[in-house]
């Protein structure tokens, strides 16, 4: 062929009617599938006028169905999370419950969000939730919003902005990501002011701090991390009666939402509004295991206040997150904690665990075999605390562990376990039983991938 070697290239409609793009059609549509393959071919042209030799048609099919599979592949997926790590900040913390599923289900079509059904007319959104809430708290009054980084940001702005917050410097903590309560304070305009020091505050350092500038004082619990040693910060109690006496509101953002009981040092609800603080905010998720949502209960003028606040708009609770809500809130009224998979896994014991672990290794061979191991409860809860667990240990010979897990990963479902000095540990904690099976089908296939 002689001439403009561009004129070579495959035509438009020769690329479409490849059968690899055609597959790609049917996932993703043709209007998608054809813009990328415009791009393609642009890019090849100006490739062969810089002197680069003629794509094939497969060439250029090839590069069009991985642009079109890296566009899609980043979608969230349902996972098998063999990590033991319960509330996982990466796989999405607290697995809903049977329950809270079928209601985002029944939400995620026309739905009664903010309608009531015996007037026919206009219903307010969260009202069910919110008596829920403080059915089960006993506080007298609640609401929901988005998350609880959301409430916090709108408790700050609706009760102290442009005026003074009092924080113990050791509660000035990151928590995942990008959510610092100084960063937070700032966004919402109030003015920090930071008693004590890392480690050390006393009751003496907020009373020095307190003025007529003074709006609110807050106590967070600093969830993913914990001071040991010469520490000190004044009880809870302590901090209730200079707020009584200064009146200046207490906040309390507790994190985790655990409601009472004892779970390491985890701050619980029951103790927090026994002490009656002003306010309590915490996690929807996290040891409520419920969906992520911000819980704010507390004083009901307080609890106005916020309602009525512009950003409580901004931070509204999201129809299928309410509807989750709904249903996890009526797990713990009904005292049935086990309907929660964050309770079922967090309360099984190493041996329940171990006769599971068994039955994995049998399957696998000689590659698999048991170890004791510790799996933890995450999401920013109980740092150092640890769950004894039995694990299945994989030496997946010849292949490396990085690449044995990376197998894993690319299996439907992806399956996300821990690599360790040559070793994959899988840890059925965090494995719903009924997931064993399949489990077992994809480690297998993995070792002998490449067998
Ligand atoms: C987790 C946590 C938050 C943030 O909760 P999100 O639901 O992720 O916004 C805020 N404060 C504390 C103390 C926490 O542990």
């Amino acid at each position: 062929m002689n001439g403009d070697p561009r004129r070579a290239l495959p035509k438009m409609d020769v690329v479409l009617a490849h059968p690899w793009i055609t597959e790609q059609m049917h996932l993703c549509g043709r209007p998608l599938v054809a813009e990328v393959a415009r791009r393609a071919l642009d890019l090849a042209r100006e490739g062969l006028a810089e002197g680069q030799p003629l794509p094939s048609l497969d060439d250029i099919a090839q590069t069009v169905t991985t642009s079109v599979t890296a566009l899609t592949s980043g979608r969230i997926r349902a996972v098998i999370n063999a990590t033991g790590v319960v509330l996982h900040t990466n796989l999405g913390r607290a697995p809903l419950s049977d329950a809270a599923r079928e209601a985002v289900t029944a939400a995620a079509g026309y739905s009664t969000v903010e309608f009531d059904l015996q007037t026919g007319g206009r219903g307010k959104r969260g009202t069910t939730a919110n008596l829920l809430l403080r059915e089960l708290t006993g506080a007298p009054a609640c609401l929901a919003v988005n998350n609880a980084a959301a409430a916090l940001l709108l408790a700050l702005n609706a009760l102290a902005r442009d005026r003074e917050v009092v924080v113990s410097r050791g509660e000035l903590v990151e928590i995942g990501g990008e959510f610092r309560i100084p960063a937070i304070m700032e966004a919402a305009g109030v003015k920090l002011v930071e008693v004590g020091s890392t480690n050390r505050t006393h009751l003496s350092d907020y009373v020095d701090a307190i003025s007529e500038r003074t709006a609110l004082l807050m106590v967070v619990h600093p969830s993913n991390y914990r001071i040991e040693g010469f520490t000190a910060q004044p009880p809870l109690t302590d901090l209730v009666d200079l707020a009584r006496k200064t009146g200046v509101p207490l906040l309390h953002d507790i994190g985790s939402g655990l409601l009472h009981g004892q779970m390491g040092d985890e701050p619980t609800l029951e103790d927090s509004l026994r002490a009656e603080v002003d306010l309590a905010v915490f996690s929807g998720d996290k040891l409520f295991g419920g969906p992520q949502a911000g819980l704010i209960v507390g004083r009901s003028d307080l609890v106005q206040r916020l309602a009525r606040h512009p950003v409580a708009r901004a931070v509204r609770i999201d129809k299928l997150t309410l509807a989750a809500l709904e249903a996890t809130l009526l797990s713990h009224l009904s005292g049935r904690l086990e309907e929660l998979p964050i309770w079922r896994m967090l309360n099984l014991s190493p041996q329940d665990l171990r006769i599971r672990a068994e039955q994995m290794a049998d399957g696998l061979g000689r590659a698999a075999s048991l170890r004791e191991g510790a799996g933890v409860v995450g999401g920013g809860s109980l740092p150092g605390e640890r769950l004894p667990s039995v694990l299945v240990e994989i030496d997946p010979q010849p292949m490396s562990e990085t690449a044995f897990v990376a197998g894993l990963r690319a299996a439907d479902p992806p399956v996300i376990a821990r690599a360790e000095k040559g070793r994959v540990l899988v840890d059925l904690r965090t494995v719903p039983p009924e997931e064993d099976g399949r489990l077992l089908r994809i480690l297998r296939d993995a070792l002998t991938a490449d067998a």
